[in-house]
């Protein structure tokens, strides 16, 4: 069911679209901006039942009309949704033939048309520039939500005709305790999830659903392993280990720097009650025990490098053996 008081945390940007409902201010473009899995779609839905509902009470929906059952199944005839359809993004085509001709067709019974428009920011400039009269003067009905994970992606002309929100992390302690009630998770899993995900809500999730995390992680505690006790053959190995799981390598990367940040912290203040990793206490004590500072700030920068380095198509087996040896 999608209602604002389902929703973890984002109490300003709730907040901010209520009072536009009971003051009469929708405005006719919104951005939102955040992370994947930090429940952009999730508030956009909320508001959207809000402002198609039949029959509300102040600021929330009854739950019960055909447009609030419509909303919960993403069904409404008047709520469209939008997704990229190629890699690249949308194209002029995409958004023409959806959006600025599509809303001059008035809503099929609700007060509003809305569209839901996701990564809006993979708008190619030519997109944004076709939709600019659209979301300057849509119809008294129109409302367009832009999802975006990077505003600054926007033309100025696009920011400066729509209201834009960026999400803020959750309390980490409100994605434990959500953790802990709704999937059953022990305490120290739920402190290491809600640390790792960084008040990213969909992440922890994602994270405590899947086994996935436990073995990246253990893979990365091996990596570390390997090299601080490094021996030229185990490089190899460590090689290797990344090379199997190539496809998910910016997760493991960015693993690894969590457990490096952990050694780093515990050889610092010889304290573990901020680790990331709590639950792997020992082990990240024991590491941190073996290994200069240096040598570790090194790695992380060498990680970061290795990533861009990624991205621009570098040999993965030769990038990954200069990250781990030139440390
Ligand atoms: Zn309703």
């Amino acid at each position: 069911m999608n209602s604002f008081y389902d929703i973890i945390g984002h109490e300003d940007v709730i907040s901010h679209m209520k009072n536009a409902y009971t003051l009469e201010k929708v405005s006719h473009a919104y951005i939102l901006e955040g992370e994947e899995g930090m429940g952009k779609k999730m508030l956009v839905n909320s508001y959207g039942k809000l402002l198609q509902c039949e029959k509300p009470d102040g600021s929330k929906p009854c739950n019960i009309c055909s447009s609030c059952i419509q909303m919960d199944t993403q069904n409404h005839p008047d709520v469209i949704y939008l997704y990229p359809t190629k890699k690249t993004g949308y194209g002029i085509d995409d958004v023409r033939e959806q959006m600025v001709s599509d809303i001059n067709i008035k809503p099929y019974r609700s007060k509003y048309k809305i569209y839901i428009i996701d990564q809006a920011d993979t708008m190619t400039i030519q997109a944004q520039n076709s939709i600019l009269k659209t979301i300057e003067e849509p119809p008294e009905y129109g409302i367009f939500f832009m999802l975006a994970v990077n505003s600054k992606k926007f033309l100025p002309t696009i920011l400066s005709r729509a209201v834009k929100m960026t999400l803020k992390p959750i309390n980490s302690s409100d994605i434990e305790s959500f953790l802990i009630s709704e999937y059953g998770v022990n305490m120290d899993k739920a402190k290491v999830l809600s640390s790792f995900s960084r008040g990213n809500i969909g992440k922890a999730i994602k994270l405590q659903e899947s086994e996935i995390f436990n073995n990246q992680r253990n893979d990365m505690v091996e990596l570390l392993d390997i090299f601080i006790n490094r021996e030229e053959y185990d490089i190899m190995e460590a090689v290797k280990l990344l090379e199997r799981q190539k496809e998910t390598i910016s997760e493991l990367i960015e693993i690894l720097i969590s457990l490096i940040r952990d050694v780093l912290y515990y050889k610092e203040t010889q304290s573990s009650s901020e680790l990331i990793h709590q639950d792997i206490e020992l082990r990240i004590i024991e590491l941190s025990n073996k290994v200069k500072p240096e040598r570790l700030v090194k790695l992380v920068k060498n990680s970061y490098e290795f990533m861009n380095q990624q991205r621009l198509h570098v040999n993965f087996s030769l990038s990954v053996l200069t990250m781990l040896t030139n440390c």
